[in-house]
């Protein structure tokens, strides 16, 4: 499987080129993706067709993970005569959402078929996509995306995750782990559903996965600090992810 970070950003940044949550994933014909946030639709689009794709799958319905779909639903129902049709598996209620959005009735379900997201598997062309909940909103989710029928080492994304251990059922040795560390080296403000850099290293060290790819980093958190707080406690391959960056997961 490929990976592509088309964004990484978390809920707000000052960095010029930051965009918000959203990970392509590839493996033969089908395509994967992770999240949609603010700005990440043109990066998208630059990484492959956007009507090709077999589904978004979506975490949680917060704006930084789910936002640009509105610039994807545009780019479906206006850049194609007919348009276009995309599936999108999310937590329930994205539609009266996005409707809201743009005060019309009718306006996500125009060209997006929306699905709720259920615990459990779901086969997406030449991908298994596997869902867990976590603790964040009321309705948060992390995914672990595989080669179809695969027992081998695969991808396992975390969403905005408020605990640790949330993610200990989809995890298997050798995986990729690609995790949220928005509190960086920590502590984690109190009442905050996220992670920072010692709860991840346990987690990894535990699970002992392939290695761990660091996203959704809030501002003002030192990027090299963070890394060593996850290093203290996992010896195995850490890299903080941009836009741009592109990994292959052996499986
Ligand atoms: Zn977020
Ligand atoms: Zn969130």
């Amino acid at each position: 499987m490929d990976l592509d970070v088309l964004g990484a950003g978390p809920a707000y940044s000052d960095r010029p080129g930051s965009s918000g949550a959203a990970y392509l994933v590839r493996e033969d014909d089908t395509s994967v993706l992770l999240d949609l946030g603010q700005g990440s639709f043109p990066r998208l689009a630059a990484a492959l067709e956007p009507s090709t794709l077999s589904a978004v799958v979506v975490s949680h319905l917060h704006p930084d993970h789910f936002i640009d779909l509105v610039a994807l639903r545009h780019y479906l129902r206006w850049q194609f005569k007919p348009s276009r049709r995309v599936r999108v598996i999310a937590p329930a209620g994205l539609t009266t959402r996005l409707d809201a959005l743009h005060d019309e009735p009718g306006f996500t379900a125009a060209v997006l078929d929306v699905e709720d997201v259920a615990p459990g598997s779901v086969r997406i062309g030449a991908l298994d996509v596997t869902a867990a909940r976590v603790t964040h909103t009321a309705d948060s989710h992390a995914y672990r995306v595989a080669p179809a029928g695969s027992d081998g080492p695969a991808l396992v994304y975390s969403g905005d995750c408020g605990r640790a251990a949330d993610l200990d059922p989809l995890i298997r040795p050798g995986d990729t782990l690609l995790v949220e560390v928005s509190f960086g080296p920590g502590p984690v403000v109190a009442g905050a559903n996220h992670l920072d850099g010692p709860a991840v290293g346990a987690l990894a060290a535990r699970a002992r996965v392939g290695c761990v790819l660091l996203t959704h980093l809030q501002m003002g958190y030192d990027e090299a600090a963070t890394l060593e707080s996850v290093r203290e406690r996992y010896s195995g391959d850490i890299r903080l992810v941009a836009p741009g960056d592109r990994f292959t997961i052996a499986s």
